[in-house]
């Protein structure tokens, strides 16, 4: 890969903070977009800013064709069989409200379970817990092992004859963990449950293919993929999406509306209410089309080479703890130091021009299960190099001799 002509797509990197060149090692929270993408955007709003699938006049159309240009662009670059597979939302928490409340209502019956994960961000915990409630269905909780690892062993003993579905990530926003998502998915099918995965942070480094992976949903979000904020995806197979009821009600998913009731539209249009957010949907697909051009398979052997790089950089610090140290990763690294707060850390890297996350990552009961407030997470993207690393080094060392 071509780190230098790469950087130089994206304008936001060259920055200084602090007087510090920026080291941008957040890509977890969120990616920094490619110049093709921010003029993407631009384009839209300059030129042909207009509803879609409603006018006959000439903006309309040219907007409404690239929406469905956009997601084709998705459909193909994950794999799915059809552009109907695709439905746009307002990204990974979005997504997972709707398959929350849609499969929930589908499939849920008084006393049914719901295994998750104890790793799982929070938007793929609270959106269960709000439709296990509705519908009297239990959650199940399948904890993690000491190293932060997810044990095949302790899934099959959770499942019973009312497990109805299993949530989970492919990989962690906290731990950067990889889960095994095929294995996982091959045993919860056995058991007909239906498997939704949170692909927010496996998207971005990790190839998919949909149609092979044996899951029923898959999510992800449009600015985790250097794509914008505010648009997000929820993959799901044709025929299952149209079983399912409609998780809001408005323009653009009905077929006909009467005083008293009303008929939807198949999928994707079904779960597609009022109007879209047009500019995100062709920005995503500006910012995929930038990541194929690239190449997934480039892109991931990169970024493990990075993840290496770091990990056994970062072990040679005294008094270092790394979290799930032998698991395989991707795209990020989390670790605290004995007896410093992790926030302590972020505010003096902050100060050295160096962008880490410290806190919780929406994980609390992940960081109940190492009894901690918190972690400091580098996480890493395709534009991100060794000598960045050797910059993050220095700082911390840098930032230890300060704190102890
Ligand atoms: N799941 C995971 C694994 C995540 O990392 C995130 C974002 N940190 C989310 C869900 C939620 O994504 P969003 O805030 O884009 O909806």
């Amino acid at each position: 890969m071509d780190l230098i002509s790469i950087r130089e797509d994206f304008p936001i990197l060259t920055q200084t903070i602090n007087n510090k060149p920026l080291v941008y090692f957040d890509n977890g929270a969120t990616t920094q977009k490619p110049q093709v993408v921010i003029n993407t955007l631009k384009d839209y709003y300059e030129q042909y800013n207009s509803n879609v699938h409603r006018g006959v006049h000439t903006l309309s159309q040219k907007a409404t064709d690239a929406e469905e240009a956009a997601r084709h662009t998705i459909a193909k670059f994950i794999g799915a069989e059809s552009d109907q597979e695709i439905i746009f939302t307002k990204g990974t928490t979005d997504s997972l409200n709707l398959i929350a409340h849609s499969l929930g209502m589908h499939v849920l019956n008084h006393g049914d379970e719901i295994i998750l994960p104890e790793m799982e961000h929070h938007s793929n915990i609270v959106p269960w817990q709000l439709i296990a409630a509705q519908k009297g269905a239990k959650i199940k909780t399948w904890g993690i092992t000491a190293e932060g690892t997810l044990d095949i062993e302790s899934f099959k003993a959770l499942i019973s004859d009312k497990t109805k579905i299993l949530s989970i990530t492919w990989v962690s926003n906290a731990l950067g963990v990889i889960n095994p998502i095929k294995e996982i998915i091959e045993i919860a099918k056995k058991h007909n449950i239906k498997v939704v995965v949170d692909a927010a942070q496996s998207i971005q480094h990790l190839p998919i293919n949909v149609s092979e992976l044996g899951a029923d949903f898959v999510v992800f979000s449009g600015h985790k993929i250097y794509g914008p904020t505010g648009i997000g995806v929820l993959w799901g197979n044709k025929d299952a999406l149209d079983t399912l009821p409609p998780y809001q009600g408005g323009g653009s998913m009905i077929k006909e509306v009467f005083m008293d009731h009303s008929t939807y539209q198949e999928s994707p249009f079904r779960f597609e209410a009022g109007t879209p957010h047009i500019a995100g949907i062709i920005g995503l697909g500006a910012a995929i089309q930038y990541l194929q051009d690239i190449g997934i398979d480039k892109i991931k052997t990169h970024e493990s080479e990075l993840v290496s790089y770091a990990e056994s950089e970062l072990e040679k610090i005294d008094g270092i703890e790394i979290y799930a140290p032998k698991a395989p990763k991707a795209g990020a690294i989390s670790f605290n130091f004995k007896g410093i707060h992790p926030f302590d850390v972020g505010e003096l890297l902050n100060m050295q021009g160096v962008a880490v996350r410290t806190g919780h990552h929406c994980c609390q009961p992940l960081m109940r299960h190492f009894q901690i407030p918190g972690t400091i997470r580098a996480s890493f993207a395709l534009y991100n190099t060794k000598d960045e690393i050797d910059m993050l080094i220095k700082a911390l060392s840098t930032a230890l001799k300060m704190l102890r």
